[in-house]
């Protein structure tokens, strides 16, 4: 008998359905079609893959609810977060439409006078794909929406806790009129994936968002036969807040960056840094506001925060909070967890944040959010640089001086200046240092999918 995923519903503990676990052999079988449907499709006119693109957004309109309804059972978000999920992987699928007929080559003067040199780009591949449950659909249109505009055949592994989602989303696409080849899912362990996507010589791209260990250990994989890489890595967001920062705008940003799928994004502010003028202000309006999330199951329309993942992720998170109140921390909201029935944690507000503490170091992915105050802007940009990871950043000043040495100072691949959500289809996104490498999203988007070629002419 084969061994299946069983997909679990995180707010009640509930299974929602099984799907067969794929072996080393059955992902081997999906790659070689991979390659084979390839030497079609990047023949295919650009012109119509964007048709077909098109085709499936419009596909992914017409099942938003019963997408948003998946993703809110088998990932706990609320409802409504779902279904900006759907709205944020569509716009993708939209943006590279477009985008697929906007693959450019150009020429160059020669520096002999009989010779011609043109520069041409042409898709790169198959292209194997790794994603994770925080986002389990957005995460992959931004790969697999660039990978067919580009003219690859792709083939995704969503996470085991978020398959069901992913997998209807695809199903949508050869819908749409994508042959079989061009786009797939393989439903496997992550390890029996990456180990069968690193070692294929048919593959030619991975692009992988996730943990950092796990993309450290497919970047190995990669280097034996030299594969191009995307790795969308961890984050540990600082949010500074400054002396003159618009205090009420500062907190429903602040909201909207931290409680997002309970604190379980890459991006979302893990650490504030609050100046010291304003940090009562600033934490009590802040605590009230968190408090005022509802917590509860995510198909409850006026839910805002929904459970965390999975017992580990639970954990993890709860051990964050008892160091950060051992080490001295003051809990204004929240703090308290329960496993009964789901992995549910308050929205929690701890004030008097030290270097020291755990949470101040380490991704949290979680509703927890530790305030530290300084007196300096040279100090909290120091502060928010010290960590290995270089993902998102947020800062609220009005002033455009601070703002300006804020932006220039601060070492993250994604600033938001008086924004807690600063990131959408047309711009590219992407971490620093131990953050990750390459872009998604924008223009630059859709070059990791394609390789240039010169030709030089006698003619
Ligand atoms: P994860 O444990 O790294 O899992 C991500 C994916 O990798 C899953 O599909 C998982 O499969 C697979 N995987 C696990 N072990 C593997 C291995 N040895 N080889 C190949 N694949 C393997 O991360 P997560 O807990 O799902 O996601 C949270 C992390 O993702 C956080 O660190 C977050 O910051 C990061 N993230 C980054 C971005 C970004 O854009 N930079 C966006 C979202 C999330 P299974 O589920 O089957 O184990």
């Amino acid at each position: 008998m084969s061994e299946e995923i069983i997909v679990l519903n995180p707010a009640t503990g509930q299974e929602i359905d099984r799907v067969k676990k794929e072996s080393k052999a059955d992902i081997d079988k999906k790659i070689e079609k991979a390659h084979e449907t390839f030497k079609k499709f990047k023949k295919k006119n650009p012109h119509d893959r964007s048709a077909l693109l098109t085709e499936w957004s419009k596909l992914i309109g017409e099942h938003k609810e019963e997408i948003a309804e998946l993703i809110t059972k088998e990932n706990g978000k609320p409802l409504q977060e779902s279904r900006g999920e759907v709205d944020y992987a569509r716009s993708y699928v939209d943006y590279y439409a477009e985008e697929a007929k906007r693959v450019y080559g150009r020429t160059i003067p020669p520096h002999e006078d009989d010779v011609r040199m043109v520069v041409t780009k042409q898709p790169i591949g198959v292209v194997a794909a790794i994603t994770p449950w925080n986002f389990p659909i957005a995460m992959m249109a931004r790969k697999a929406a660039p990978a067919v505009a580009a003219g690859c055949t792709f083939l995704v592994k969503p996470a085991s806790a978020t398959p069901l989602s992913a997998m209807k989303f695809l199903d949508l696409a050869l819908e749409a009129g994508f042959d079989e080849g061009v786009v797939q899912y393989v439903t496997a362990s992550g390890k029996d994936a990456g180990e069968a996507f690193t070692e294929s010589d048919k593959v030619m791209k991975i692009t992988f968002t996730g943990s950092t260990a796990v993309g450290k250990s497919l970047m190995e994989g990669a280097a034996s036969t030299v594969k191009n890489i995307t790795m969308e890595l961890g984050g540990h967001a600082p949010l500074v807040v400054h002396k003159d920062a618009d205090i009420d705008m500062a907190v429903e940003q602040a909201i909207a960056s931290k409680f997002r799928n309970s604190g379980q994004t890459c991006v979302c502010a893990n650490r504030f840094y609050v100046h010291e003028d304003i940090a009562d202000a600033f934490s009590k309006k802040f605590a009230d506001a968190s408090k005022k999330l509802k917590m509860g199951n995510g198909l409850d329309e006026d839910v805002a925060i929904g459970p965390m993942i999975n017992e580990d992720g639970y954990d993890k998170v709860m051990r964050h909070i008892n160091d950060a109140e051992e080490k001295g921390g003051k809990i204004l909201t929240g703090g308290k967890g329960s496993k009964d029935e789901g992995y549910f944690i308050e929205p929690t507000v701890i004030t008097g944040a030290t270097d020291e503490m755990v949470i101040m170091n380490e991704e949290t992915f979680g509703p927890v959010a530790p305030i530290q105050t300084f007196s300096t802007l040279d100090e909290a940009i120091e502060k928010a640089n010290d960590t290995e990871y270089g993902l998102a950043a947020y800062f609220f000043t009005e002033s455009y001086r601070d703002g300006i040495k804020l932006q220039e100072g601060l070492d993250f691949g994604v600033l938001g200046w008086n924004n807690g959500k600063p990131s959408a289809a047309q711009i590219p996104f992407g971490g620093l240092k131990e953050s990750g490498m390459g872009r998604e999203g924008g223009p630059e988007g859709i070059e990791p999918y394609l390789e240039t070629k010169i030709t030089s002419m006698r003619v």
